[in-house]
């Protein structure tokens, strides 16, 4: 296998939503759950995206996770390697984007690095440096609330140059708009002045295509879908790649006759929506969070609630509030503590589901589907057909029980009637969207 792209994902929602789009853009995908065990077979790609959870992890933990990520990419033939990261750029000022930013380059023997979060399918733009959700600054958008990270500065630069070693340029969209040699030359021109990274401008997909192309020309780039779609696409170009089929997914026997259920962590004004319209179809079981908290208890009652009612159609289990509640519950047990251990409950209730015949299992969250995707031991997924923008249908590979599909969703991510086209995508992965 000789890998035309290299990928690097600071999440596993993040990864799905990355691979979606590649293979969309013509590129056959694969997402796998960490670095690739020796004996894992793949079958044969163009691009490789190796999920991490390192996202809120410590630093140097999150580039030796990388490192070893981009050793097994660039062993198989990736000439450039992405490193996805959200497209609201979460992170704090200890990281993790900067130090890992910072460690790709040095890896890839210097030059600068092309940073660009825009997603334009779903309201994310960056212009003069900062980044807009829906056309408001990040640090007015609901992310100023998020639990595990919480934006409070939309100046990408200033951001990424609190956490990184090296200063931080920018290419204005004026740049952009000339194309990728005028890029191309922006860049070496910050390089040149001692900055090891630059920030992009992109507000519609022409300046991704753009921007794609110029960054193909250096060994590593970040960014989420959005540079993803640029870097597709000058592939598929520069190879001649486009017309070819699209790589099927795997038939799954008794897809419709499985158990199906859905599990939401993520407290996202997108998945409060969601939740509101899915509970209105089937059974909702609100987690009690603090007793989730103090014991096993709640979620050996939440499995039994489960069990009684898979065999009538699918079921919705939420520990997700608005952030008030958010708050109160950080503020009785530590902010991080608390979502981890959150994390960890439904991961447990994700294992006792498949346990009780659950074959389609959709998780609303990235650390959430993080926690989940561990504890089932996923190795690696197929990408299937896209539920919505950056969530396609999973199918996994191998472990731990074939023809499992998922969804995994990125909090903001889908429109109010996600979790019902998601369930009726999982069931018939063909159908139209
Ligand atoms: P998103 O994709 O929206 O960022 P994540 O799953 O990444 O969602 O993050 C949400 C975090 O909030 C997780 O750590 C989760 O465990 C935590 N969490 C979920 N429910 C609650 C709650 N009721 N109170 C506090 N934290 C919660």
């Amino acid at each position: 296998m000789t890998l035309l792209l290299g990928c690097i994902a600071d999440d596993y929602t993040g990864a799905s939503d990355l691979a979606s789009m590649l293979s969309s853009c013509g590129l056959r995908t694969v997402q796998t759950i960490g670095v690739p065990q020796l004996g894992l077979e793949l079958p044969e790609m163009d691009a490789v995206v190796v999920a991490l959870k390192s996202r809120s992890i410590a630093a140097p933990r999150a580039v030796e996770l990388s490192l070893e990520a981009e050793r097994w990419l660039r062993g198989r033939g990736a000439g450039h390697i992405v490193f996805k990261i959200c497209s609201t750029f979460d992170s704090t000022d200890a990281g993790n984007i900067g130090p890992v930013l910072d460690a790709l380059r040095e890896q890839a023997g210097g030059g600068i690095v092309a940073v660009n979060p825009a997603f334009i399918e779903t309201g994310r733009t960056v212009y003069q440096g900062h980044l807009f959700v829906n056309g408001v600054p990040l640090h007015e958008s609901p992310l100023k609330d998020h639990p595990l990270n919480p934006m409070h500065d939309s100046n990408l630069v200033r951001v990424l140059g609190r956490q990184s070693a090296s200063p931080v340029g920018l290419v204005p969209l004026a740049v952009i708009e000339q194309g990728p040699d005028a890029i191309r030359a922006a860049l070496q021109a910050l390089a040149s002045d001692g900055d090891g990274s630059a920030i992009l401008d992109a507000v519609a997909p022409r300046h991704l295509l753009a921007i794609g192309e110029a960054a193909l020309a250096g060994p590593v780039s970040a960014g989420a879908s959005g540079i993803g779609y640029g870097l597709a696409r000058a592939i598929v170009a520069r190879e001649k790649l486009s017309g070819r089929p699209a790589a099927a997914m795997a038939s799954s026997d008794g897809a419709r006759d499985t158990h199906a259920a859905i599990l939401a962590g993520s407290c996202s004004a997108a998945t409060l929506r969601q939740i509101d319209v899915a509970e209105r179809r089937m059974p909702c079981l609100k987690l009690d969070v603090d007793a989730l908290l103090d014991g096993p208890a709640e979620a050996a009652h939440a499995l039994d609630w489960a069990r009684q009612r898979l065999e009538r159609g699918p079921v919705l289990i939420v520990s997700s509030t608005p952030p008030e509640a958010v708050r109160a519950l950080q503020a009785r047990h530590g902010g991080a503590e608390a979502g981890h251990a959150v994390e960890q409950a439904l991961a447990g209730l994700a294992e006792g589901l498949l346990a009780a015949g659950v074959g389609h299992l959709i998780v609303a969250g990235g650390e959430t589907s993080g926690a989940v995707v561990d504890r089932l031991g996923l190795q690696a997924l197929l990408i299937g057909p896209e539920i919505a923008p950056g969530v396609p249908v999973l199918q996994a590979v191998g472990a731990p029980k074939p023809g499992l599909r998922l969804a995994l969703k990125s909090g903001n991510f889908g429109g109010d009637d996600f979790f019902l086209e998601a369930l009726a995508r999982l069931r018939d992965p063909d159908a139209a969207g």
